[in-house]
């Protein structure tokens, strides 16, 4: 999961490293509000920054300084309502303006090739980590870090040192360092980004941006639902995480169930691979309703499927396993009685593959039900290719 900037920083704060003052606003007057608090405080300049979870947000106008409040108030309006590589900005962090000398890049990571946690440290911040690294590579340290030795103050200046950063930032990023492995540690997170960590005109060294990624299998140790602001996502995600579904929104018209992630997983290739001929049409959606998939599950999966407006056919692709088919026939058939019960439409069409334990049984119970939106095909390439075509008859 990630975490908003606002978030980032409110944890690197409770362990001790140093970020600038900022509060979050949803409006523009809020904003002013805001600046007004800072200027009162002997800070007029802030910064005003969209809160979205993509990078990049400075070269597409979502950070500027602004002069005093009435200006915080006009960028904040500017920036509020902004699409940013297609999240839009609903909150803005109003943040006391850092007087930047250099920017650094730093990053705690897992780094999955190499079964380890790894640093990276550059001199040469503030713009995109890969670029740098493309381009100069020798800017770029990266530090395998032992997780049982962590990263006490030798690690750190070592960090430090290999990043090449200047005599005058060291001991303070060395610092700062030792608390990002803390949070990177304490909270279970797979990245703690820095970018940038400058050093200001008085010679501090301060975390000016930041990006953090929890863990979600660590949840059980942690409060996430606090972090996981609901509002912020997409609506049939939220919705799908209330009924506890494994539901992950994409930007086609195809709908996909299946039970087992990867079978969804190869559904959705399948589906793409198959659109292409037929006039591009693509996946919708990731949905895993996952073993044993009862009615119930099967009918929320498909109210989330058919609830959303993009979607314009949908292929229900089971392999019976531990659920026998039967079972999960009878499910689809319960399901979409049970949302015709709720008013719900059901007449997009439907394409239900069943393979594997019982299938035959399956196919029957479907057969013989015969609803009006239900086709089935017996192999998942067939099944693909009928859910595109469908689609892209629409
Ligand atoms: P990103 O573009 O999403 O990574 O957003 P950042 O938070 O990293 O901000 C982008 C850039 O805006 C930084 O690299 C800085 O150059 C600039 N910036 C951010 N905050 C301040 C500030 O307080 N003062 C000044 N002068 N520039 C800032
Ligand atoms: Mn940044």
């Amino acid at each position: 999961m990630d975490l908003f900037e606002y978030q980032a920083k409110e944890l690197f704060a409770q362990y001790g490293v140093p970020v600038p003052q900022g509060k979050v606003a949803s409006t523009a007057e809020e904003a002013r509000a805001i600046a007004e608090e800072f200027a009162a405080a002997g800070k007029p300049r802030v910064v005003v920054k969209a809160q979205v979870k993509t990078g990049g947000r400075g070269k597409a106008g979502g950070v500027k300084v602004a002069d005093d409040a009435a200006d915080a108030e006009e960028k904040a309006a500017q920036i509020l309502g902004m699409d940013i590589k297609g999240h839009t900005v609903h909150r803005v962090l109003i943040e006391e303006a850092s007087d930047i000398a250099e920017e650094y890049y730093f990053s705690f990571l897992l780094d999955r090739a190499n079964r380890t946690f790894l640093s990276i440290c550059s001199a040469e911040g503030g713009v995109e980590i890969e670029e740098v690294a493309a381009t100069n590579p020798d800017a770029v340290a990266k530090v395998a870090i032992d997780p049982l030795t962590g990263t006490p103050d030798s690690v750190a200046t070592d960090i430090v040192a290999q990043g090449k950063l200047p005599e005058s930032a060291a001991a303070g990023a060395a610092t700062a360092i030792t608390k990002l492995w803390d949070v990177f540690v304490q909270r279970d997170a797979t990245l703690v980004e820095v970018n940038p960590m400058i050093l200001t005109g008085d010679g501090r060294v301060v975390a000016l941006d930041g990006k953090v990624t929890l863990d979600e299998n660590a949840d059980f140790r942690h409060d996430l639902e606090s972090l996981a602001s609901a509002a912020e996502g997409d609506p049939l995600e939220v919705r799908a995480k209330e009924k506890g579904l494994n539901y992950v929104k994409l930007d086609g018209q195809v709908g996909i169930i299946g039970n087992g992630a990867g079978l969804v997983m190869s559904t959705l290739d399948v589906v793409a691979y198959a659109g292409e001929e037929r006039g591009g049409v693509k996946p919708a959606n990731f949905l895993d309703i996952g073993g044993g998939a009862s009615a119930e599950v099967m009918a929320n999966g498909l109210e989330i499927v058919l609830g959303d407006p993009d979607v314009h056919s949908v292929f229900v692709n089971v392999f019976g396993g531990i659920t026998a088919c039967d079972e999960v026939a009878n499910g689809i058939v319960q399901a979409l009685e049970m949302l015709e019960g709720r008013g719900e439409d059901v007449s997009k069409p439907l394409v239900v593959r069943l393979d594997g334990n019982n299938a035959e049984l399956g196919r029957s119970i479907l057969t013989d039900r015969s609803h009006p939106a239900v086709r089935q095909v017996d192999t998942m390439d067939g099944a693909a290719a009928r859910a595109a075509e469908l689609a892209a008859q629409k």
